[in-house]
């Protein structure tokens, strides 16, 4: 028989995290670009105390353990301030990416049955159309001070945020609870049909904030600014992390072009920052327009969608700003798999460096991977056969809020969907999505590489990929690009593309276009461009 250990049974929750950056780092600074313009500050000390009065509020009207408080809100101190004191009392926040379309937002929050709802007042107009489209919504509170506060009586009884906590008082009595109780909600984006709710618990929260830190993503002496969004996946659990370690943290609230980035890390001295390729390019455009970096950056943590060869070298070699890639999902809380260079590769060839670096990383600590063929079976890790990833860990979903069916395999594991290899040193390459691989004769190419491959053609400056059908092989890929200057001809392309991929991935179409469809987490929707496509066949 086992023997107990006799350690204490003190629950993992959230709210601590907060409670100790106060505590210890209780002058760490919180830096926003706020919604309304100029830059606010304030520390986790005085985060401490307005979520205290924050909780009070949210008793007052009436929110109890379990129940879900929606938030339409973008990287600011009041959104910090609503992820610990929601959580902090036992209910959920649900964050909302308020770039949706207005019937899935209504959809969103009908289904969380979410009964208030906190909006920045550059949201108010999806505000308003919650406000008529949601019944279980009780209440609404613009994200502001009372001096901007919307005026125009389309919210009901409208509350003002800032004007809210300040008639509270502080000493809040905080519950204690169980660590797998429910802390935060955030909805699958849906690319494949209706979302889906992803509820993570205090426990799962908490060892990821210590995985975040264990692996790089932020560190004790970093001044850190998320720019992925609050509203996706917890900022990748940043807010979280940040308190955990005393870091500071910057916030872009609504500055997420390059120029505006830039400035605010200037003069925060951020050194870690964390966002989607899609982000960074508008970054590496300003800082070869003002040629430099802003001052402090060291590294750049780049997921959500595979890094290229041209960001990495942009990153590193002109601008000697380090780029961690990292692979991760909804329903991984996200991290999954990190690339930080093992000490053989820091010594290798540029160019050999590079590639390894394009990998999306090794597993961290909890987070099991394996790669396994249509029939579930284990396939080697040889860095060339490509299978579906699973995965499986304490912060790994095990189901979707208000779904009945399991989405795991028999024997426990998450299939993420995505299709890639394992190689030798334990590095994980996501070669595409499940629905994105184009299925070439019995073989599979990669829609992601090849994408990654012509973005380094020097006359492209976007590229997506798609599969269309083909009398001999079934499908074969279609390259469609966004051209920089003169549009390329495929030929040209091609031959570009021979000395790196192998010849039987190249494509067999080009089309040039003068954009590509982006959804609301900034990627490429290949659902449109399909649909847009539908007519070309090939063979
Ligand atoms: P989401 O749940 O919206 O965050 O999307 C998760 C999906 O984004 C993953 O299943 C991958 O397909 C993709 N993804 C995330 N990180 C990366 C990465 N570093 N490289 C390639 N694809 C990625």
């Amino acid at each position: 028989m086992v023997l107990a250990g006799q350690m204490m049974d003190r629950p993992l929750l959230v709210l601590p995290l907060l409670q100790y950056a106060a505590a210890h780092h209780g002058d760490s600074a919180v830096v926003t670009r706020s919604v309304e313009g100029p830059v606010h500050r304030t520390t986790y000390g005085e985060t401490y105390e307005r979520v205290q009065r924050l909780a009070h509020a949210l008793t007052r009207l009436g929110i109890k353990p379990g129940d879900r408080v929606a938030t339409l809100a973008l990287n600011t101190w009041r959104h910090l301030d609503l992820y610990f004191a929601i959580a902090g009392i036992g209910a959920v926040c649900h964050t909302v990416n308020p770039r949706l379309p207005a019937d899935q937002l209504a959809y969103l929050l009908s289904h969380a049955e979410d009964r208030l709802l906190f909006f920045d007042i550059c949201f108010a107009d999806q505000a308003a159309a919650l406000v008529a489209g949601v019944p279980t919504l009780e209440r609404v509170i613009a994200l502001t001070d009372a001096a901007h506060a919307p005026t125009d009586g389309r919210f009901g009884n409208l509350l003002v945020y800032d004007t809210m906590i300040a008639r509270e008082g502080l000493d809040f009595p905080w519950p204690e609870f169980d660590e797998n109780t429910a802390a935060s909600l955030c909805y699958t984006s849906g690319t494949t049909g209706l979302p889906k709710g992803v509820l993570y618990s205090h426990r799962a929260l908490v060892l990821h904030s210590f995985a975040v830190a264990a692996n790089g993503l932020a560190s004790a002496d970093d001044i850190l600014m998320p720019v992925v969004p609050m509203f996706h996946v917890n900022a990748w659990g940043i807010p979280y992390t940040a308190p955990l370690l005393g870091a500071p943290l910057v916030f872009g609230g609504p500055a997420f072009d390059g120029p505006r980035l830039f400035d605010l890390m200037e003069t925060e001295g951020v050194t870690c920052t964390q966002g989607v390729p899609t982000l960074w390019q508008g970054l590496i455009v300003e800082m070869r327009a003002r040629g430099h970096k802003p001052k402090d950056l060291r590294r750049v943590v780049v997921g959500g969608a595979a890094v290229s060869e041209s960001m990495v070298r942009a990153f590193e070699d002109e601008f000697g700003v380090e780029v961690f890639h990292a692979w991760g999902m909804t329903e991984t809380t996200p991290l999954g798999v990190i690339n930080r260079p093992k000490a053989k590769f820091k010594t290798a060839p540029r160019d050999r460096q590079v590639r390894q670096k394009l990998k999306q990383g090794i597993g961290v600590f909890g987070a099991d991977l394996r790669i396994v063929d249509g029939e579930g079976r284990a396939m080697p890790h040889d860095g060339t056969a490509q299978g579906h990833i699973q995965i499986r860990g304490p912060w790994i979903i095990k189901s979707y809020f208000k779904e009945d069916h399991s989405p795991l395999t028999a024997d426990g594991w998450f299939d993420t969907g995505d299709i890639g290899t394992l190689d030798p040193d334990g590095y994980m390459e996501i070669t595409d999505r499940a629905k994105d691989v184009i299925k070439s004769g019995g073989e599979w190419i990669s829609s992601s590489m090849l994408e990654n491959a012509a973005l380094g053609h020097p006359q492209v400056a976007q590229a997506a990929v798609i599969g269309v059908p083909h009398a001999r092989w079934l499908e074969r890929p279609l390259l469609i690009c966004v051209p920089r200057g003169e549009p390329p001809t495929l030929e040209e392309i091609n031959a570009y593309l021979a000395t790196r991929l192998p010849k039987w991935w190249l494509p067999d179409a080009l089309e040039c276009v003068e954009s590509l469809p982006i959804g609301p987490t900034g990627k490429i929707l290949k659902t449109k461009l399909r649909e847009r496509f539908k007519a070309i066949r090939l063979g």
